[in-house]
């Protein structure tokens, strides 16, 4: 990787200079390594593989480094990890590979190389699990060599190397086994391979130096993905094709969330419970407070400390409330227990004999599926009624492309990684113009898409008259293109911004191009859990009034539910209470879609992390893909007024997407052909209309490609 392939992108100068000056900086040359460094945009002191960096590292010739996961734990004492970022895969991660000449369990021989070191411990972790044990060897000679010298044989290949193997003919014939994939089989946790690990004496020497190193890589990284450029750029320095550059990237993660730490946790665990690590490390962590210099005093999104008192001292100062975590709701948090219990004394088998035979279900019963752990009976009875409710051998989606008009925000809501604050545009803020936003509309249209979701954050120096604009220039160039725009909090900071009625607001903005109404900003319609999450945000009711002008308007609309954070289980029963409600009245949501919270890189993730957010003893567990496919089919089963349900594979990715349709989904919602929101917190899966026909068919169904009104486009 040369200099010269590494511009500066986001992040602001004086913590450029600042990293500069004061820390040493070590880099592998690898293409995961590369979106770090270009967010980084500074020259190395030392580069090479893993094993060159760690032991520079350990040396003390540099000060700072992603180094591999066991390494670091080896060294922990000498060491203070940054707390946001590391390189971590949920799942197949594609350049971590055991190629061998039999199945992965028939091995008895490996060959190793010798820049690798947490690969090999989970190689070696990985095939104790499955009860062998094979024998290691250093990799002198030629993969496909070693591997046609002998019986039962496997090579470990990481890094580029690994990326160049999966496309050499003569390995072709070799099983791959990715080890990403397994361990994921194995733990269900991310594998976390590299962290970010300063030297305790740098950060004693330059804390401002290590929290500005923090701060820059998560401002980085964000962009990175949204930047082609770059993609390309990485490409062409390895020379790989820039869409496969794109596919690796997408099943890398940056972020250093809940789950990452689980699983590097789990990861050093066994480790040493096998005899590869000493002693299993209490990280520490570099403290990132808020930034100085900050002229609003209030720190940028990914600003965390490493403490549950400074935590919530710094998330309180992001959401800008004195309040949002005091615990003042015990009288609602009585009910939602009592309401918990009642479910948990309810009979499973009864609330599914009566939803079955067309009996509408109440909160209780569906408090009681959501604790079941009864996952297929419930997913077979969502299936069931979903059958009833949709073409039974059709599963739909869509072909658009979500625009984000603007991240710059005045809300701040405490789980958010995706906004700026306004003015923050050496942060990476951004406004979009008319012109690039209709020439995204444009290559949508041109790759088949039909319509866009539009979205951004509450931009103050937006009213009205900008949207009205806006949409009526899209629709001039693009007459038919369906524009799925805003959210009911979007209408609400327009209607405050434009001092106008929500009603006024909705009939103008309909009246210059807008279709229809996205339920997004719903996250959970509970004001307790909106107090936390995001004070200045829309209230539950409000936020029902505007879909409910909408709907009596006669326009469509959809709902969501966004859980997994600061929610009781009770809670998601009120909020399918809430959404059923309206649709009673009405008829007007479309869809439902549910989805878990993304804590990367949020203040609202670190707070839940350190036990620190209110009511934290009575929350459930963090949502697994379990507990997404059993929401899912308990929404179906719930809503019985609706007739979509849409999978997010988006945020679970393609495989649970796919399995999702067997609990109650009918359709895979969209291929996504631009995604900001999610992508900012770390989980980039991506699609195309080939991957959707492909799992869809997979599955036993017909890919039908509908619109936002789910009319057919086309059947495959
Ligand atoms: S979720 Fe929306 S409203 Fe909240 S901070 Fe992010 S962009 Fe702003």
């Amino acid at each position: 990787m040369s200099d010269a392939t590494l511009v500066p992108s986001a992040g602001s100068d004086a913590d450029r200079e600042l990293v500069q000056r004061e820390l040493r900086l070590g880099r592998i040359d690898f293409l995961n390594m590369y979106p770090m460094h270009w967010a980084l945009g500074i020259g190395p002191t030392a580069s090479g593989v893993p094993t060159d960096i760690n032991r520079a590292i350990i040396a003390g010739d540099i000060d700072v480094a992603c180094m591999s996961s066991i390494e670091y734990a080896r060294h922990a004492d000498e060491l203070v990890l940054l707390p946001s970022m590391c390189v971590s895969a949920e799942g197949a991660v594609g350049s971590i590979f055991a190629i061998s000449n039999v199945p992965f369990e028939d091995v008895t021989d490996v060959w190793v190389t010798p820049q690798t070191a947490t690969s090999v411990v989970l190689y070696q972790l990985l095939t104790r699990l499955r009860g062998f044990r094979p024998e290691i060897h250093l990799l002198e000679g030629a993969p496909a060599d070693v591997l046609a010298a002998g019986e039962r044989r496997a090579v470990l290949l990481i890094g580029d190397d690994a990326l160049a193997a999966r496309g050499a003919a003569q390995l072709a014939k070799f099983v791959f086994t990715d080890l990403g994939e397994r361990w994921l089989s194995e733990t269900g946790l991310p594998m976390v391979y590299a962290v970010w690990a300063v030297r305790r004496e740098a950060v004693e020497r330059a804390p401002e130096a290590a929290a500005a190193l923090d701060r820059l890589l998560v401002e980085g990284v964000a962009t990175f993905g949204r930047t082609e450029d770059a993609v390309e750029q990485a490409a062409q320095h390895f020379s790989i094709d820039a869409h496969s550059a794109r596919a690796y990237f997408d099943r890398l993660h940056y972020g250093f969330g809940r789950d990452e730490r689980k699983g590097l946790l789990r990861y050093l665990r066994m480790a040493n419970e096998q005899g590869f690590l000493g002693v299993v490390p209490q990280p520490t962590y570099v403290d990132v407070d808020a930034p100085a210099g900050d002229e609003l005093g209030a720190p940028s999104p990914s600003a965390v400390a490493s403490d549950p008192e400074s935590l919530r001292r710094t998330y309180l100062k992001t959401v800008g409330s004195k309040r949002a975590l005091d615990e003042v709701d015990d009288e609602h948090i009585e009910l939602c227990l009592d309401l918990e219990a009642d479910g948990r004394a309810r009979d499973v088998d009864d609330v599914l004999h009566r939803a079955l035979d067309g009996q509408r279900i109440d909160e209780v019963d569906a408090l009681a599926l959501l604790q079941s752990s009864r996952l297929m009976d419930i997913g077979q009875v969502a299936h069931a009624l979903r059958l009833q409710k949709t073409p039974a051998d059709e599963i739909t989606f869509i072909v658009d492309r979500n625009i984000n008009y603007t991240n710059y925000c005045s809300t701040d809501c405490g789980f958010c990684a995706f906004y700026r604050r306004p003015g923050d545009e050496a942060g990476g803020g951004y406004l979009h113009s008319a012109e690039t936003i209709i020439e995204k509309v444009r290559e949508t249209v041109e790759l088949g898409g039909t319509a866009a979701l539009l979205q951004g954050g509450h931009n103050p120096d937006l009213d009205i008259e900008w949207y009205e604009e806006l949409f009526r220039a899209i629709k001039a160039a693009h007459p038919t293109f369906h524009l799925h725009a805003l959210s009911p909090p979007e209408i609400q900071h327009i209607s405050k911004r434009s001092k106008l009625s929500v009603g006024d607001v909705l009939a103008r903005l309909r009246d210059a191009g807008m279709d229809s109404l996205p339920g997004g900003g719903g996250e959970v319609l509970v004001d307790r859990v909106r107090r936390v999450m995001a004070p200045k945000k829309t209230r539950t009711d409000d936020w029902l009034g505007v879909m409910r002008t909408a709907q009596r308007m006669g326009m469509s609309t959809t709902a969501s539910m966004m859980y997994g954070h600061v929610e009781l289980l009770a809670e998601r029963a009120l909020h399918l209470k809430a959404v059923r409600d309206v649709q009673d009245e009405s008829k007007g949501f479309r869809s439902f879609t549910s989805w878990t919270f993304q804590p990367g890189g949020t203040p609202l993730g670190k707070l839940l992390e350190a036990g620190a957010a209110p009511y934290q003893r009575h929350l459930p567990p963090t949502p697994t893909p379990f507990t997404y496919l059993l929401t899912q089919a308990v929404g179906r089963i719930y809503l019985d007024n609706l007739d979509n349900v849409q999978s997010s594979w988006v945020t679970q990715g393609l495989k649970v997407g796919q399995a999702a349709l067997f609990f109650g989904a009918n359709d895979m919602g969209s291929i996504m052909i631009e995604e900001n929101v999610v992508s900012s917190a770390g989980t980039t899966f991506r699609a195309t209309t080939e991957d959707f026909v492909h799992l869809i068919g997979a599955a036993g169904f017909t890919p039908v490609q509908r619109d936002t009104l789910y009319r057919t486009v086309t059947t495959y």
